[in-house]
């Protein structure tokens, strides 16, 4: 079956690179959000960004005016029933995500594909609050969307392989690679990557270093693009958190446990970049270390 229609529930900062990558591949996409806000903030970033590849003659005028034609936003969730695939994108909680799915399903045409972009929740059980758990997998995208070239392909124990093969052609005309993982806690990508996050947070929790040695040395000592406060503060320290809560809760091992000092960011909405604070503090013009 071939994909055409794409539907992209959450605008967040995954929703919007997710809408970008497919429009620019062609995809019809089709945006929900329950916040109207995040909707307009979504699309005049994806306008942003194509304007910025569109001046590196990346891209040309005309070909970022169609990808932006081929986007359209909506606060009803419904109106993505008739899509051919649809990713849910929104906040990491399992009751948000069981939600939208179940109100969706009433809605949906046969043939559609369901996937969810979860970080870390089980794809088997978000499955089987569905009609159709055969047609649902793991779409998981790396941040930021339009620059990372892994997608993770993550099979439910019920996936069809038509639905897989359907998913890895998609990926395929993205211009991205797909990796396949089990349906366990976090997957691979964030089942490695995480508790090295949470391990610098015990660091600078303990007091082994501050936000800024533990970065350099990271970076420096072990070549790391960033460092994983950093990249955490990227991530959103709320997914991060809530990342290590399924890593404890799904596999029962202490070595898994948030770090405190997670916990108490998250609770002080210090959430990183996207709140403006987190590990660093972005409001002047220079990232300022908060500890
Ligand atoms: P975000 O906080 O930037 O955006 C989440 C969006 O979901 C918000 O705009 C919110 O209004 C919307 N939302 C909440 N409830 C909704 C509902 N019922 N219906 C529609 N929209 C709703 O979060 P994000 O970083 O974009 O993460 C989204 C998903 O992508 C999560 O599952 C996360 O684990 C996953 N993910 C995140 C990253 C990352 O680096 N941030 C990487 C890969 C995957």
């Amino acid at each position: 079956m071939e994909i055409r229609k794409v539907g992209v529930v959450g605008a967040g900062q995954m929703g919007n690179g997710i809408a970008h990558v497919f429009a620019l591949a062609g995809f019809d996409v089709m945006m929900t959000d329950i916040s109207q806000e995040a909707l307009d903030k979504a699309v005049a970033l994806i306008d942003r960004n194509l304007e910025r590849q569109v001046s590196r003659e990346k891209l040309t005028a005309a070909d970022k005016a169609a990808a932006m034609a081929r986007i359209t936003a909506t606060t009803t969730l419904t109106d993505l029933g008739p899509s051919d695939l649809i990713i849910e994108s929104a906040t990491e909680r399992e009751t948000i995500k069981t939600a939208i799915f179940e109100d969706l399903v009433p809605h949906l045409a046969p043939h559609t594909i369901l996937t969810s972009n979860t970080s870390s929740i089980s794809i088997t059980r978000l499955a089987s609050r569905t009609d159709r758990p055969q047609k649902f997998m793991g779409f998981h995208f790396m941040n930021p969307v339009p620059v990372m070239q892994l997608v993770e392909l993550i099979r439910g124990i019920a996936t069809d392989e038509p639905t897989f093969k359907a998913c890895l052609a998609v990926v395929e005309k993205l211009g991205k690679t797909a990796a396949t993982s089990e349906d366990f806690p976090a997957f691979i990508v964030n089942r490695i990557l995480m508790p090295m996050i949470n391990e610098a947070v015990y660091a600078l929790y303990e007091g082994v270093g501050n936000v800024r040695s533990i970065d350099t040395s990271l970076k420096l000592g072990a070549n790391h693009p960033m460092g994983p406060l950093e990249l955490a503060d990227f991530i959103g320290l709320d997914t991060c958190l809530a990342i290590m809560n399924v890593l404890h809760d799904g596999l029962a091992d202490t070595k898994y446990r948030p770090c405190p000092l997670l916990t108490k960011y998250v609770e002080a909405g210090w959430l990183g970049r996207k709140t403006q604070r987190g590990f660093y503090d972005y409001r002047g013009d220079e990232p300022v270390p908060t500890r």
